[in-house]
């Protein structure tokens, strides 16, 4: 319920001026986000490689309303990708893209300013050896988003793509997604969505999660499971057993600063484990997100803007 009225609330501007000009804020923020400048997310990718994870970088922005703005964010991943590569990092590194930040929300212009920015982006991954990952926004972009990755596959195919278990549509993009070359990170769904389209139960997201993840793991594309949750790790290890996937075949993707002990230890096992690292200054959405997702977070804020 609460976290249902944030993420209303994130939609809101005055709610938005509200929470980000509140200076202890920053401090909160700092949990989930990685810092504000390119040099501010290497140090954290170098933290996080040197021991042994992997990461997927988000320049933080969404909807973006005009297509300079779209433009830049665009020229921040290529400037990222261009430091990554000359720290050699390009292998252990992918990038998360949001395909409203480079245009996708710019009205009929939308989808072709998305695609061009997202291929600029995907050149300067693939000149760096990474690749490239869309996240999966709400869920009137999904087609959008869907038809942008075709489009991108054709001259990147290694291009993936989220998709959220919550969506009554999902089982059978993942069926369509599921093929050989295709690399599909499955999410349970961060945004307010209507009972029309998605399941509203957090039992009923669970077990779509892992009707989705039999297809994933059963099919001949690359999953990527996007969940801090223990029962769906568990799950996702008997699947692997026995459709003979072994450790390379599929990885594990958690958030920034989010169950630190367990993304270790999963490495500790032999998974790759790779961390969604946002970094930017627009990050008044993603952060909501977050806290959203856990009423203790909502907690950990209000204690930080009280000074304890
Ligand atoms: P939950 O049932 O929410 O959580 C399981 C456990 O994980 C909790 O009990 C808690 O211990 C821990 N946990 C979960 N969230 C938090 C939190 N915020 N703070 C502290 N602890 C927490 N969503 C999209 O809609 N589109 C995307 O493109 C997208 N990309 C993502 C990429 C990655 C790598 C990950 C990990 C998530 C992404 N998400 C995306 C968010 C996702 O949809 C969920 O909202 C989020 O991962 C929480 O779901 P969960 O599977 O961890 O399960």
């Amino acid at each position: 319920m609460l976290g249902s009225l944030l993420l209303a609330g994130s939609r809101v501007p005055l709610v938005r001026r509200t929470v980000s000009g509140v200076p202890l804020t920053r401090k909160v923020v700092d949990r989930f986000v990685a810092g504000e400048s390119t040099r501010d997310a290497v140090e954290a990718i170098r933290r996080l490689t040197d021991a042994g994870l992997a990461v997927t970088i988000d320049h933080l922005g969404e909807e973006t309303k005009d297509a300079h703005a779209a433009a830049q964010t665009a020229e921040a991943y290529v400037t990222l990708l261009g430091a990554l590569r000359e720290l050699g990092l390009g292998d252990r590194a992918e990038v998360s893209v949001k395909l409203s930040a480079v245009g996708q929300a710019l009205g009929e212009e939308g989808d072709k300013i998305a695609l061009e920015n997202a291929r600029q982006i995907s050149e300067a991954a693939h000149d760096c050896g990474a690749n490239v990952t869309f996240d999966m926004e709400d869920h009137t972009t999904v087609d959008s988003t869907l038809g942008i990755l075709r489009a991108v596959r054709e001259d990147f195919p290694s291009t993936g793509v989220a998709l959220q278990a919550y969506l009554f549509r999902t089982e059978a993009d993942c069926r369509d997604l599921s093929h050989e070359g295709s690399r599909v990170r499955l999410v349970k769904g961060a945004y307010a969505e209507p009972a029309s389209v998605a399941h509203q139960n957090k039992a009923e997201v669970d077990r779509a999660y892992v009707r989705c993840l039999r297809i994933l793991m059963a099919g001949k594309g690359y999953p990527m499971l996007g969940t801090h949750d223990d029962r769906l790790i568990s799950i996702t290890e008997l699947l692997a057993d026995r459709f003979g996937r072994s450790r390379g075949d599929y990885e594990y993707q958690m958030l920034y600063g989010i169950r630190t002990d367990k993304q270790q230890a999963l490495v500790g096992a032999g998974h790759t484990m790779r961390i969604y690292v946002p970094y930017g200054d627009d990050w008044y959405g993603y952060f909501m997100r977050r806290l959203a997702e856990r009423p203790a977070n909502i907690a950990f804020f209000l204690r930080a803007l009280g000074g304890k």
